[in-house]
């Protein structure tokens, strides 16, 4: 995916451009290329995490980061606009066009903010408008202080269903920690405890009685597609928004390999994402909806954004282009089936998933009932031996949220290096050896520890040795001398 003609150009620009950074501050500069090495030198199975192409990363390097831009296209707070409104435009037209969308909107920092945008332009179209209406105001400037008062009340009792964290939701979907939590009352849905996939009978029970204004969908850990006509359906008959949080797995609506009622847009009302996990762009979020929501997504700024980062707006259209093409789409198909790949190199090797297998992008390994490891343990010593993983709670977690029993595994960056079904049988039987030879250290009080651990002898460094050869093989960023 990165064989370019540009990579000799790039390289004297980096080099020139490290240069130039190292004259003002080398530790920075030092940062940067070591950076590059450690992505270069180890296995990333992040399953949050990407490579993205030279030309998005050099996209974001220039003054358009110094223009401020609040406002929308062709409707700015500041002057002198008229490049970023090029970009802006250019970026969301890709967006369009990319996912089949009414509308998009690029400007969100992050997934977190782009979540944002989406609660409060559903609570702004659900709640305020009609309240609006109804008192004859034309926006909130008119309210008297006690209409004021009793909207603001009304926009706190609004209830919010998301999938539970254990269940592999993500915070922004109604947990105390993060503010969509504080503002809203939540109530989570979480899967079957025998299949370990969403009950949508049960889920459409509980929505009946818990009436929710916004039935969330999408997740950080599920490993399974998610029907989004079921969703709808739930949403219609309970009168409730469907927001879509497709964080994970926009690459894969992007590539095409999750259509029809797998693909969120034309069945929720708005759909949010970042642009840097399965999607390959720079770190970043955005929105699509239907024509009816798109005022209010509209007044993310400065509803809960301050002014776009005009640079990596000016990214995702280059990211947007790129998934625009065959070679993307066939990417994105590798990436489901490197995830197959890898489930069944680990399922033929004694390892318990969670729900069985994958059909997205990902892959939750049980490593309590594997291996008696907290996922604590399991992620260390799978670093130790060059292998990045991330631990994660599995439905119903023995261990809690902090220790976890899981390990989440993702296919797209290694996908991205050039992986395929070789490379990555090869990886399950790294990961399930490094884990096999694992054991848990007895803590101080007798009984097992949750973060101590010991790697036998010498598989660290016989694992690096079976990765440093696949590396090799697939190079990160081929032609790009740094
Ligand atoms: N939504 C989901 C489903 C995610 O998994 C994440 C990130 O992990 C986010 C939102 C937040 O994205 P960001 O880190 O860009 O704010």
């Amino acid at each position: 995916m990165f064989v370019s003609d540009y990579a000799a150009t790039a390289s004297s620009v980096y080099t020139q451009a490290l240069s130039i950074i190292s004259s003002v501050e080398p530790r920075i500069s030092d940062a940067i290329g070591a950076e590059l090495a450690d992505q270069r030198a180890s296995l990333k199975l992040i399953a949050s995490e990407n490579y993205a192409s030279l030309a998005t990363l050099l996209t974001m390097g220039n003054w358009l980061s110094d223009k401020y831009a609040e406002g929308t296209i062709g409707h700015r707070f500041y002057a002198g606009c008229r490049n970023v409104d090029t970009v802006e435009s250019v970026a969301a037209e890709h967006a369009r066009e990319l996912f089949g969308a009414e509308y998009a909107y690029v400007q969100p920092h992050s997934g977190i903010d782009a979540n944002l945008v989406a609660y409060w332009a559903i609570l702004n179209k659900r709640i305020e408008a009609p309240a609006l209406e109804r008192l004859g105001a034309k926006n909130v400037n008119d309210l008297t202080e006690a209409d004021w008062e009793e909207l603001r009340r009304t926009f706190n009792e609004q209830r919010v269903m998301g999938m539970s964290l254990d269940a592999g939701g993500h915070l922004t979907h109604g947990f105390r920690h993060n503010i969509s939590g504080k503002m809203f009352s939540q109530h989570s849905y979480g899967t079957d405890p025998e299949t370990g996939l969403i009950d949508y009978d049960q889920l459409l029970a509980d929505a009946r009685e818990f009436k929710p204004l916004i039935l969330v969908a999408g997740y950080s850990a599920y490993p399974r597609r998610v029907n989004f006509a079921k969703m709808r359906a739930i949403a219609d008959e309970v009168g409730a928004t469907l927001f879509v949080d497709m964080a994970h797995f926009a690459g894969l609506v992007a590539g095409k390999v999750f259509t029809g009622e797998e693909n969120p847009v034309g069945y929720a009302d708005v759909v949010a994402s970042t642009t840097h996990k399965s999607l390959r762009g720079p770190r970043g979020g955005f929105l699509l909806s239907t024509a009816e929501y798109a005022p209010f997504i509209d007044k993310g700024c400065p509803m809960v954004l301050g002014g776009p980062l005009s640079h990596v707006m000016a990214a995702k259209a280059v990211a947007f282009a790129e998934a625009r093409t065959a070679d993307f789409q066939a990417y994105a198909q590798q990436v489901a089936d490197n995830a197959q790949t890898l489930a069944e190199g680990l399922l033929r090797r004694g390892v318990r998933l969670v729900t069985g297998g994958t059909d997205n992008h990902l892959v939750l390994l049980d490593v309590e009932s594997s291996f008696e490891l907290t996922g604590r343990q399991a992620e260390s010593a799978l670093l130790d031996a060059g292998v990045v993983t991330n631990r994660n709670s599995i439905p119903r977690d023995p261990n809690g949220a902090w220790y976890t029993s899981g390990i989440r595994v993702g296919t797209p960056a290694l996908t991205a290096r050039g992986f395929g079904a070789a490379e990555f049988d090869r990886v399950a039987e790294l990961i399930a050896n490094v884990l096999a030879n694992t054991t848990p250290v007895t803590a101080s009080t007798g009984k097992p520890g949750k973060a101590k651990y010991t790697l036998a002898d010498g598989v660290a460094d016989r694992t690096k040795a079976a990765s440093a050869e696949m590396l090799a093989a697939n190079p990160l960023y081929p032609g790009l001398e740094l």
